[in-house]
């Protein structure tokens, strides 16, 4: 049996928690490593075996987007995911999908319910995004209305199956919150797009539970090599456009001119911006380029 056989034989069916009642777990797979740089190397000929190992091809491939070899491996997945969650999930249209079926079958009884301490409160600086924790005392008593309105719609959806309402006019009074099945398959290229927004820190917290688990306990044991250069040039990476570059050019000859080793004050900043910015009191380009120049330790962060 080869070493991938038996690593799929282990994940297979086991499932990943997430959330208080969902999870992913691993149904088959198509390929691992070898299968990527077995098609590039199609393209590239025999030759390339004498110049480049299969670790080095592979993130050459990723690193200049040479996808087509990345989807000639597939993987499929069943998922349990709240409503709520699965409607940003099924969005990535790149995915062949069969769902539980709520006109056929009964709702799955159970919903996804928030403890205490994970209410967050609505972020100001991103419109989509949330932020800090609300207090313990103000989670505990949303918590508890979360419970009661989840029961009371429960309620109401068996009463109506009782009077004989079909199945498919019973649901629509179902939270958001009910959890939901479905057989998830998609190729490795498409996957790892998924994985690169729904990892990301500007995904919603509970697909980004859910991408995680996919990524770390399946998909890094799976690829190994594939999932070292996306964690290298995607995940880990950070793109900069011309109007950026041209920022650190001029903050970069100031200080040269001017003898001043980085990080540049804001002031330094705010000269070297791009002119297009200048004339506006928010801008979110400005913002992210601040922030990755601050992460490159070339900005002294705003107190
Ligand atoms: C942080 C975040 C916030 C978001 N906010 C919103 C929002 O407010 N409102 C909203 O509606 N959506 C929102 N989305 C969803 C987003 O716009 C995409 O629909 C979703 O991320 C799927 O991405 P995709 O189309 O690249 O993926 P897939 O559907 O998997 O497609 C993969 C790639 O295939 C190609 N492709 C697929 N289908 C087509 C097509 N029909 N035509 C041309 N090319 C195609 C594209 O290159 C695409 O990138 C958000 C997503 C994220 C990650």
């Amino acid at each position: 049996m080869s070493e991938t056989t038996s690593l799929v034989d282990q994940l297979r069916w086991k499932k990943f928690s997430v959330l208080n009642d969902g999870f992913v777990c691993l149904v088959d797979v198509m390929g691992d490593d070898a299968a990527v740089v077995q098609a590039a190397r199609v393209s590239y000929g025999v030759g390339t075996k004498r110049v480049s190992d299969d670790r080095t091809l592979i993130r050459y491939l990723l690193r200049h987007r040479h996808t087509t070899p990345f989807e000639m491996a597939e993987i499929k997945f069943l998922v349990r995911v709240p409503m709520d969650c699965w409607r940003q999930w099924i969005r990535h249209r790149t995915a062949s999908v069969n769902e539980y079926s709520t006109r056929y079958s009964e709702a799955i009884d159970s919903t996804q319910s928030t403890p205490p301490t994970a209410w967050r409160s609505q972020a100001t600086q991103n419109r989509q995004g949330s932020d800090q924790p609300l207090s313990a005392e103000e989670g505990s008593r949303l918590t508890v209305e979360e419970q009661q309105l989840q029961e009371q719609s429960r309620r109401v959806y068996e009463a109506r199956l009782e009077a004989g309402v079909a199945r498919e006019q019973a649901r629509k009074d179902l939270p958001l919150s009910t959890y939901t099945e479905a057989y998830w398959k998609i190729d490795l290229h498409n996957l790892l797009h998924f994985l690169a927004l729904r990892m990301d820190s500007h995904a919603q917290e509970e697909i980004r539970l859910y991408a995680t688990a996919i990524g770390h306990e399946i998909v890094r044991p799976l690829f190994p090599v594939v999932w070292e250069a996306f964690e290298d040039y995607r995940m880990g990476g950070s793109t900069m456009s011309r109007l950026e570059t041209d920022v650190i050019k001029r903050l970069t000859a100031h200080g040269a001119a001017t003898k001043t080793a980085p990080p540049y004050s804001e002031a330094d900043f705010l000269t070297a911006q791009d002119s297009t910015w200048k004339d506006l009191n928010r801008c979110r380009e400005r913002d992210e380029c601040r922030d990755k120049l601050i992460g490159l330790g070339l900005l002294t962060p705003l107190k």
